[in-house]
């Protein structure tokens, strides 16, 4: 999982310019809006001292601002040892396409912490999250209506909940404190359906791949997504929705899992939740009971299956790789795992790649629901479920008619009418709403890559949808 980048590849953010300028070359922008949408506005670097242990210890911290051509901007927040400056501003440079492909109505922006997250209690971590808020929320790097960050590698909710709370202890009368970040807690204004959305997303984007039989073709497979074999890299929390629901409701096989300490084979398919707990208990893959182990756990990556997943870090395939990659379909969980070059070389091989900026947009998607959600200041789909509610009622109605009618047969189905008027709940409007949105994502995408015959693959066609949509906007607002 630790494959080095070698040398003679570009950097992370160098490889999204490469994929942005091969994009920009098929349309007709003007070269000075061109680089104003490539470029990358601002970033902001603090160096912060908390006092932990009995000594100072100083952390660095990076919010990168990319586009700002909707506000507020949008993108996670990464704890990781490897962060650092340019990895910050290509993430967030695919958060401006993510967003724009998704209409999400957001900039693009993304913010890290060098820190190892396992190397510190919560409490202790709790420190420095208040820390590191502090310092953006001062300068409105965190703030409901210009920068709203979310949970990345190494975060979850309960980061999101101390930064709402430090931004709401520092502005007291901001209202709409509470949408100064997602990815929350339920019961500090979270919403249903936030922390596995990615993995979702990542489930409706195939189950939509699937629906299209020329697309199907493309990646030289056949049949439905049932019985797939999937190979999936990181069971972090991306990963191990993605796996779980693809394997628990959509019989996919998932065949292989890749983790830090090596990887997990099973010709017969892995129970991922087994697995998981295993992760958990032993603190690794390493002496799983029911799968071959391999410490070398990259080696998997060039096993055959249907689906690969990487769902863990950048330019994990790249040019020492690519050729041996046998998946002909690869679905980018992650943000940027494939490099410029792997990809040049995958799609020689008519290797389809539905790509990151796509593929794991549900997270930003279900954010934004959240984010409407906390401004609105109302449970997200109450007003909804009342005038679902008054129609059912009619409905229900009816239905008692036609059941007299028919000797109360009806009414003899267990809690049917409950059943029947408990309508949509927040959970159930989130999934629809996500899986709307990876539906019509993937066909504006498919529509360009099947139409111009200068489009060579999906992610040059997501690219031309979402530049555009930058494109216009910056016409539209002036710059
Ligand atoms: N960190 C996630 C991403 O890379 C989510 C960002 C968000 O919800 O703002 O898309």
């Amino acid at each position: 999982m630790d494959q080095q980048t070698p040398p003679a590849e570009p950097g992370f953010r160098e490889s999204v310019d490469i994929m942005f300028n091969r994009a920009v070359k098929l349309m007709d922008l003007s070269p000075g809006l061109e680089e104003k949408i490539r470029i990358c506005n601002a970033t902001y670097v603090v160096r912060f001292g908390v006092r932990l242990r009995g000594a100072i210890h100083t952390f660095t911290g990076y919010r990168s601002v990319h586009s700002e051509h909707m506000e507020p901007v949008k993108g996670g927040i990464r704890y990781a040892l490897s962060v650092h400056q340019d990895e910050v501003e290509a993430l967030a440079a695919l958060m401006t396409y993510k967003c724009a492909l998704v209409d999400a109505p957001f900039g693009g922006s993304k913010g890290g912490l060098c820190i190892d997250p396992r190397a510190w209690d919560e409490h202790e971590l709790e420190q420095i999250t208040r820390r590191f808020a502090y310092e953006l929320i001062k300068r409105d790097l965190i703030n409901p209506a210009q920068n709203v960050p979310a949970p990345d590698m190494g975060t979850g909710e309960r980061e999101m909940a101390w930064i709402a709370d430090q931004y709401k202890r520092m502005n007291t009368t901001d209202i709409n404190g509470s949408a100064c970040v997602t990815g929350k807690p339920i019961n500090a204004g979270g919403i249903q359906g936030r922390t596995e959305a990615t993995g979702r997303g990542v489930q409706y984007a195939l189950r939509e791949f699937f629906r299209h039989p020329e697309d199907i073709a493309k990646a030289n497979l056949s049949g439905k997504l049932a019985g797939k074999r999937v190979i999936v890299q990181g069971l972090g929390n991306v990963g191990y929705h993605a796996a779980k629901f693809l394997s628990e409701e959509d019989n996919a096989i998932v065949t292989g899992i890749i983790e830090r300490d090596g990887s997990l084979y099973a010709e017969a398919g892995l129970d991922v939740e087994d697995v998981k707990k295993w992760i958990a208990t032993h603190g690794g893959v390493a002496n799983y009971p029911h799968a071959t182990h391999d410490a070398d756990g990259a080696a998997l990556l060039e096993h055959e299956c249907d689906i690969l997943i990487p769902a863990a870090l950048e330019g994990v395939i790249n040019m020492t790789n690519a050729d041996r990659i046998k998946a002909p379909l690869i679905i980018e969980a992650a943000n940027g795992p494939t490099t410029a070059g792997a990809d040049e070389v995958l799609r020689k091989k008519g290797v389809v790649i539905i790509p990151d900026m796509y593929a794991n947009a549900g997270g930003v998607t279900v954010s934004y629901f959240e984010w409407v959600k906390n401004l609105s200041h109302i449970r997200f789909g109450r007003m909804q479920r009342r005038a679902e509610e008054a129609r059912h009622e009619l409905i229900v109605a009816e239905l008692e008619r036609l059941d007299e009618m028919l000797e109360h047969r009806w009414s003899m189905t267990p809690n049917f009418k409950e059943k029947y008027l408990r309508g949509a709940d927040e959970l159930e409007l989130v999934r629809s709403g996500l899986d709307d949105t990876m539906r019509t994502a993937y066909q504006a995408m498919r529509d360009v890559w099947h139409s111009r015959d200068d489009v060579p693959d999906l992610r040059t066609a997501a690219y031309l949808v979402s530049i555009r949509k930058v494109a216009d906007s910056y016409r539209a607002k002036g710059l």
